[in-house]
């Protein structure tokens, strides 16, 4: 019997230990490769189109970053981020997106896109780096985007953590036409009053709120709720993580809000958005 514990203890042990042992080492490889990323070109961008509800009108593409690890496959952005964000080299790797995505804006205006705008997520962590204010236009108008188009998505969280450089730099690039948009908006402590305050155009609601806003009326209700402040504020609201017909009716209804979800696409690599920009326009 004595015999027996021991050996589940060891076994147990033994697992226990190379969880996370696997787990350390998973880190350490993602630590050691993620700065070799861009120039091994494992980072790619795939693209999630925003429509307005009323009308099906494009109203413009996010991009999303995404890390195709040689041994490790593919990283979640929501793992890989967090750890770019902690050595600084999310500034690069913003540059970066920003770079690549605009290169594709200028190929899909060629199939008529139009005004459709360029969604960015933009880390807190870069509203402490003021040459920023010069270095993203100037990606603009080497791409030749005009800056009317760009849209800098950032958290509510970001902006409270720093906000006397983080204010100054958001105003910066309201000046030169940049747009701002709050993502995921409504899980942080913020509220619409305070949000008054910041140079924002765009309100992007978060997908729990809609998650279940065909079941739950309260759900619906705040949601009904944001949209109406939202607008008296001279916001664009954004309903995210739209995957059903019934959300897409009930936000419908509530009168010009733009949606974004799997229901209308799933982010889609840069060939797969063209194929759908062509049916679509
Ligand atoms: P986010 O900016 O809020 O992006 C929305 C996330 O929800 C994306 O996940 C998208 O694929 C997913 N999504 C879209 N529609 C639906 C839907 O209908 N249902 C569900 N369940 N999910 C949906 P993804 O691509 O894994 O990105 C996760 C997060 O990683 C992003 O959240 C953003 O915060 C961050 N991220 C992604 N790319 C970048 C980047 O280039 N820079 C920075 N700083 N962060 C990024
Ligand atoms: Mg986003
Ligand atoms: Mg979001
Ligand atoms: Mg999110």
């Amino acid at each position: 019997k004595v015999d027996k514990a021991l050996y589940y203890a060891k076994t147990n042990g033994k697992n226990q230990v190379s969880f996370y042992g696997e787990m350390h080492e998973r880190a350490l490889t993602i630590e050691e490769s993620l700065p070799k990323a861009i120039r091994n070109e494992e980072l790619y961008l795939v693209f999630q189109p925003l429509l307005h509800l009323e009308n099906n009108v494009v109203y413009g593409i996010e991009a999303l970053l995404r890390w195709k690890h040689p041994v490790l496959g593919e990283v979640s952005p929501l793992e890989f981020i967090p750890v770019a964000e902690r050595n600084h080299w999310i500034y690069d790797i913003t540059l970066w997106v920003i770079q690549e995505a605009t290169k594709q804006l200028y190929k899909w205006d060629q199939l008529g896109l139009r005004n459709a705008k360029l969604f960015i997520n933009f880390s807190p962590y870069l509203l402490r780096q003021t040459d920023l204010v010069e270095a993203v236009p100037a990606i603009l108008t080497k791409n030749q985007v005009s800056s009317q188009r760009l849209v800098l998505e950032i958290t509510e969280t970001g902006v409270i953590e720093n906000l006397s450089t983080g204010l100054n730099i958001l105003q910066k690039f309201q000046e030169v036409g940049i747009q701002i948009a709050m993502d995921d908006f409504g899980t942080g402590f913020s509220s619409l009053s305070y949000i008054r305050h910041l140079p924002i155009s765009i309100l992007k609601i978060d997908r729990s709120f809609i998650k279940e806003i065909d079941q739950q009326p309260k759900d619906s209700m705040i949601v009904e709720s944001i949209v109406e402040l939202a607008k008296s504020l001279g916001l664009q609201v954004v309903a995210e993580g739209i995957e059903t017909e019934k959300q897409e009716c009930i936000l419908t209804e509530f009168g010009d809000v733009v949606g974004q979800g799997y229901h209308f696409s799933r982010p889609l690599t840069s060939e797969h958005i063209e194929e759908w920009l062509k049916h679509k326009i």
